[in-house]
């Protein structure tokens, strides 16, 4: 299947479980042409996962660039903040306080982030635990160029479908959790979670961000 019809089964999908979701196009394994595909579906929401590779496509697509919508999805080092940090319009892995130290230090503006939460306790994933997400949340109160959109998580690639269901579902107890607090730099109110494998189950469960790679370009 091209790239467009991918997008337009992932779309109607999104319309029968979750119509106000967002698809989060991950552009990560492909260039620039498909890049361009994928904008030319109607699709203008990126999320790149390496700093370099994020600089290098915006230049490579500087005429559409200021359409795009630029997340940022991958595991972040403190030492690139300072080059990618202006850059991006949102970023979905803020996994520790010191990340956060470094974005007060750097961004030039506030810049809207999801908490990762880490809902498996894999040891190989990074963010928050759940229970500890309410007081990091605290803590950020005193970093004025932080804003918290909401949560993010990766489920594990072995889970079974009930397992899926209860990893998302504790996800959003605890996104609501934190929204029911009213903190005014965390609305909180976002959901940033399904990936290729696991998308649809994460809809049911309320996601507002889907992050797709894979299955636009199979
Ligand atoms: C690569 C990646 C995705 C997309 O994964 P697919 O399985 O290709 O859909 C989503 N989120 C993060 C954080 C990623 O690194």
């Amino acid at each position: 299947m091209t790239i467009k019809e991918n997008i337009q089964h992932i779309e109607q999908t999104i319309k029968s479980k979750q119509p106000n979701a967002k698809l989060v196009a991950v552009t990560k394994s492909v260039g620039e042409e498909e890049m361009r595909e994928v904008f030319a579906s109607g699709i203008k929401v990126i999320g790149e996962n390496r700093v370099p590779s994020l600089l290098e496509k915006q230049k490579a697509l500087a005429d559409i660039r200021e359409e795009i919508e630029w997340h940022f999805i991958g595991n972040l080092q403190t030492r690139p903040v300072k080059d990618m940090i202006n850059q991006i319009d949102y970023l979905h892995s803020l996994d520790r306080i010191k990340l956060a130290k470094e974005i007060q230090k750097r961004a030039e503006k506030q810049v809207k982030c999801f908490l990762q939460v880490n809902v498996s306790g894999e040891d190989s994933k990074s963010g928050f635990s759940p229970d500890e997400v309410i007081d990091a949340v605290s803590e950020l109160a005193a970093y004025d160029k932080i804003k918290i959109v909401g949560l993010m998580t990766m489920a594990p690639i072995d889970a079974t479908e009930d397992e899926l269901h209860n990893y998302f579902k504790l996800l959003k107890e605890t996104q609501v959790s934190v929204a029911n607090k009213n903190f005014s730099h965390a609305p909180c109110t976002e959901l940033s979670m399904g990936m290729s494998q696991d998308y649809e189950i994460a809809l049911e469960e309320g996601a507002t961000h889907i992050r797709v790679g894979t299955a636009l370009y199979e």
